[in-house]
């Protein structure tokens, strides 16, 4: 596999790259951010929609920043998983990610903002021409997707990253910044449900860091994942779970879900309909059969769309059993 030719650019400070990217913006040419090049270089080599201009962030010292409640975008997943400071929760979910080769060169930022996955996408040239190729990548082809067809206008490829739960039920924040100016929002406002845009990040936008609000240490959490493999995968299901116990009663629970859907997705709905009347083991199964119900996986990963969804249950009821015996 043949990498298609790109220039290389290497700011030494964000405001250099937001100045680079701005001039990309304002010549009309496109660009990507480039961070570890765990997922975007693989995604190169598969000639899967590369840029001419790539503007890699590995020596922007200032978004590598990481204390307890500041992750810099290019905080290493190693240096997460290993840190003494990170809440457990965090530790957990990026321990999980891949292996340690990966995790000592993919980051936060990465990890956030990874490309969705599909099986009709994610998968060599000429095998995706031998297909006619798909709406994500559709070479000019004006392809279908190949998962819901005769509707060309939305992608459902699957998030499939694994730190995004974690930090949904520790209720972040997301920092962004432009050549335009900073701004912020809930985590949970960042996604799109759309595989081709995948989040709110405009051209030329960047995610700087994620903060945690400082009541996060308080909450207890764990995090359960499905894969293919043991060794190192993509989650096909994963499950994240933060609580704080009031004495026997559970004063705040947040569940969240990735690898399932296009977009990571907080229940707080689920949560509430149950959390008022809790009572141990009963709530812990209504709990996780209204997580099966309400998450929706298409047929475009590794696993089936039914056996992910009832591992919701059981991966929920695994995250949630933990709360019976803290
Ligand atoms: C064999 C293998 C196994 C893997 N297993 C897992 C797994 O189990 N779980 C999992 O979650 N991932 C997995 N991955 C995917 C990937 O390694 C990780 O998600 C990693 O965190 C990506 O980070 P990166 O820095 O390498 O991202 P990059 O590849 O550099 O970038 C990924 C995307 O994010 C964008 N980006 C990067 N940084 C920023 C930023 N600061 N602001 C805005 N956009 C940005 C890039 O433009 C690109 O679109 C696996 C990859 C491989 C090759
Ligand atoms: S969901 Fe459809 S458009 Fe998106 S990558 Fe898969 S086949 Fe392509």
């Amino acid at each position: 596999m043949r990498m298609p030719p790109f220039e290389l650019l290497m700011p030494t400070s964000l405001e250099q790259a937001l100045t680079l990217a701005g001039d990309f913006i304002a010549a009309g040419e496109e660009f990507d951010w480039i961070a570890g090049g765990t997922d975007l270089i693989p995604n190169y080599k598969w000639h899967l929609n590369s840029k001419a201009h790539v503007i890699s962030l590995a020596k922007v010292a200032e978004m590598s920043e990481l204390s307890s409640t500041h992750i810099g975008g290019m905080v290493r997943l190693h240096d997460l998983a290993e840190s003494n400071i990170t809440h457990p929760l965090l530790k957990e979910a990026a321990g999980s990610i891949a292996s340690v080769m990966i995790r000592r060169s993919g980051t936060v930022g990465g990890n956030i903002c990874l490309d969705t996955r599909c099986y009709w996408f994610n998968q060599t040239e000429d095998w995706r021409e031998s297909i006619e190729w798909c709406h994500k990548c559709e070479c000019g082809t004006d392809a279908d997707c190949r998962v819901i067809a005769n509707q060309n206008t939305l992608c459902v490829a699957t998030y499939q990253a694994d730190l995004a739960p974690a930090f949904l039920c520790l209720n972040a924040t997301i920092h962004l910044a432009s050549s335009k100016g900073k701004r912020e929002m809930l985590l949970s406002d960042f996604f799109e449900l759309d595989g081709m845009t995948r989040n709110v990040l405009q051209p030329g936008e960047l995610v700087t860091h994620i903060t945690l609000p400082s009541e996060s240490s308080e909450l207890t959490g764990c995090y359960h994942k499905l894969t293919l493999r043991d060794s190192w995968d993509f989650p096909e299901a994963g499950i994240a779970a933060a609580w704080k116990l009031s004495g026997e009663q559970i004063s705040t629970l947040k569940i969240a879900s990735t690898g399932l859907e296009s977009i990571p997705r907080v229940h707080d709905d689920e949560v509430a309909a149950v959390l008022p009347d809790w009572s141990g083991k009963e709530s812990i199964e209504s709990l996780s059969e209204a997580l099966r119900k309400s998450i929706k996986p298409v047929n475009n990963t590794g696993l089936k769309p039914n056996y992910r969804r009832k591992m919701v249950k059981v991966l929920a009821r695994r995250c949630l059993n933990q709360i019976l015996h803290k």
